[in-house]
């Protein structure tokens, strides 16, 4: 372990990170491998075309026929795909302790989760199919036109609908008021208004020993969500580190900006994936079987075509993941200043913390960080914070006006 290393972890926990760094990894890259060679394999063993004209025979109404291809496609990237790398992944996380949950809890929630990807992607891929024979060359367009509200509707849904089916919810001043009264502190700081009836407390602890909080919703379902984890094993110091990290989130709208980049990226990967859909269709369709895009097979060229353009474009939305994240560092250094006795040395400890109770990875390669990291690395994170104090330096606060020993009630500058 090289010197000036702020985050470190015992020889063993350092074994087990290791492992479980490496694990990830290949898991990753492996299910990534896995779902182009099912989709490739479907179309060069002549399968996909098969199925299509099999299933012609046997159902006469078109519907009929493109819902079971379709929730049959995505049954088997999603059982029989990723289903056996989630289970192993599993394994690994209750052998070092970080997850406490038993297999038959950790099926249903599978399970559950795979119905939600066939009930959501099923009326997708028929709705695609159907864009493809009506508009061949324009369905990317048309496509990307439906997909905004399904996107809002979904970021508005996701935590009053759908993460109730996974964990328990409930307000965090029931169980925890001396939080929501030191985190008012904090946010009070930022001019802005983050009401104690938007801050949850998840119950992450029959599940696992991880530690987290997150920001999800939007508009009038945004909230600020703390792993009950976290608010009971932490100090009450490095968990408004992290609520004022989250609180950064919620202020500087980075959910709002994350949806807006990523209906605008939609569009492009949408374009591409047609374009490249088209080519390979080209290029193998007549050793395929298949004639055209809007046809069944042809939603498998297009898949296949989807896969590998996200598995390449992979580092574009960490690359910006990883931006925000540091935003939301800085944002969370700054409102903690005059509310903790050391900011610094507060942001150290927490991602201490955060590290040892996720085994995370001391020194990840930069190759690593940058394909497949959505946050910047914790020894990054816990070095920036032990050396970030631009009270003393005489340096500016990036998001508070607030100068070298002022007011620490100062307001928000860049709201
Ligand atoms: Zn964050």
């Amino acid at each position: 372990m090289a010197a000036g290393n702020l985050y470190q972890l015992t020889p063993e926990q350092a074994d087990l990170a290791h492992h479980l760094a490496m694990l990830r990894l290949g898991l990753h890259f492996g299910s990534e491998l896995a779902v182009l060679l099912l989709l490739a394999g479907l179309l060069e063993s002549g399968l996909a075309g098969r199925l299509e004209r099999v299933f012609e025979r046997m159902f006469t109404r078109p519907w009929q026929r493109s819902v079971l291809f379709f929730a049959l496609l995505l049954a088997l990237l999603e059982g029989v795909v990723l289903l056996p790398g989630a289970a192993w992944m599993h394994a690994a996380l209750v052998r070092v302790g970080i997850s406490i949950q038993g297999w038959p809890g950790w099926l249903q929630d599978q399970l559950l989760g795979m119905l939600l990807v066939l009930l959501i992607g099923t009326p997708i891929l028929l709705f695609a199919h159907w864009l493809l024979v009506r508009s061949p060359h324009r369905a990317w367009l048309w496509f990307w036109m439906a997909s905004i509200p399904v996107i809002l509707a979904g970021a508005l849904l996701l935590p009053q609908v759908v993460e109730p089916i996974f964990d328990h919810f409930e307000p965090l001043a029931a169980t925890h008021p001396e939080l929501v009264v030191q985190f008012e502190r904090v946010v009070a700081r930022t001019g802005t208004h983050i009401p104690p009836q938007r801050m949850f407390l998840m119950r992450a602890s029959a599940k696992g020993n991880g530690l987290n909080a997150y920001v999800s919703g939007l508009g009038p379902t945004k909230r600020i969500v703390v792993w009950d984890t976290t608010a009971d094993r932490m100090p009450q110091d490095e968990i408004l580190f992290i609520l004022a990290h989250e609180s950064g989130h919620y202020v500087l709208h980075h959910l709002a900006w994350g949806i807006g980049m990523g209906i605008a990226g939609t569009l492009i990967l949408l374009w591409l994936t047609q374009q490249l859909a088209a080519w390979l269709l080209r290029w193998r369709g007549r050793a395929w079987k298949v004639d055209a895009l809007g046809s069944l097979s042809g939603m498998v060229v297009l898949l296949l075509a989807l896969a590998m353009l996200e598995a390449v474009s992979e580092p574009i939305g960490n690359s910006i993941s990883r931006v925000i994240e540091h935003q939301a560092d800085v944002y969370g250094q700054e409102a903690m200043h005059g509310i903790v006795a050391d900011p610094q040395q507060t942001a150290v400890a927490a991602f201490q913390q955060l590290g040892r109770a996720w085994l995370e990875d001391p020194n990840p390669a930069p190759f690593v960080v940058f394909w497949t990291y959505d946050h910047p690395s914790i020894q990054s994170r816990a070095s920036f914070a032990a050396h970030y104090d631009p009270w003393t330096k005489g340096n500016h606060p990036r998001y508070f006006a607030a100068a070298p020993g002022a007011d620490p009630a100062a307001t928000l500058r860049v709201p």
